[in-house]
């Protein structure tokens, strides 16, 4: 396809990103990038290395092992799945626990930047839909089209709950809910990239949407912008 664009999707915690990311990807050709993997990932290295605790991160080790930390992402089943340094890791980064570490250590300013790097590297040949919560701001602030996506904070917690329960992860609701509360007043509270709405922003509330809806309205944005 002539004339590719880059796509840069935004939002809360668990308000669909992906789905829409995933799909338009899909339905365009293109390449998908999931951000958030990328901090699950760190998160996930960090646990498994004793660098983070329920309540401590040590930067100084962390920061050490920054280059020892190679993330890719590969197609099994047709299905992406992300990887650490060649191990397939796309079950375990999935869990509360690691979400917490990862939304922890987005915070963090080194970290940020090793990802952005890599995430405008992976952009350079456009032709790519990435979702995440800076990359309209930060990482594609050109992006020829952007999209920041809400839903209301329990429409996301049902959500997600019914996902983990579906995964087996024995979870209540309310700790689903609590979790995204937290990650949103993070998201939106820390120094390093807040969660924020780019200007030149499409915005979609997809509280009250189903998917086929979502994706009309995404691909009908898509198409405008290809063909002017
Ligand atoms: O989207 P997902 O929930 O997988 O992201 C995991 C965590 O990574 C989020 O809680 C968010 O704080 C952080 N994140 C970020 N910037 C991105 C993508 C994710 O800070 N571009």
């Amino acid at each position: 396809m002539e004339n590719k664009i880059v796509v840069a999707i935004d939002g809360f915690s668990s308000c669909g990103k992906s789905t829409i990311a995933k799909r338009l990807a899909k339905d365009t050709g293109y390449i998908y990038v999931d951000t958030g993997a990328m901090y699950r990932a760190v998160g996930y290295f960090g646990i498994q290395k004793g660098i983070i605790t329920e309540t401590t991160i040590n930067e100084e080790k962390l920061q050490k092992e920054m280059e020892n930390i190679k993330i890719t992402f590969g197609n099994v089943n047709g299905e992406q799945h992300t990887f650490l340094n060649g191990s397939d890791i796309e079950k375990k980064i999935r869990t509360l626990e690691v979400g917490n570490a990862a939304s922890r250590v987005s915070t963090i300013n080194f970290v940020r930047q090793a990802m952005v790097r890599q995430q405008q590297l992976m952009g350079l040949q456009k032709g790519i839909v990435m979702d995440g919560r800076d990359i309209g701001t930060v990482v594609f602030p050109k992006a020829e089209l952007k999209i920041f996506v809400n839903a209301d904070a329990e429409v996301r917690a049902k959500r997600r709950h019914n996902e983990l329960l579906k995964k087996g992860e024995k979870v209540d609701y309310q700790e689903v809910l609590d979790n995204i509360l937290e990650r949103d007043y993070r998201d939106t509270h820390r120094k390093e990239s807040p969660l924020i709405r780019a200007k030149d922003a499409k915005l979609l509330d997809n509280s009250s949407f189903d998917i086929e809806l979502q994706q009309k309205v995404v691909m009908d944005w898509f198409n405008q912008i290809i063909t002017n």
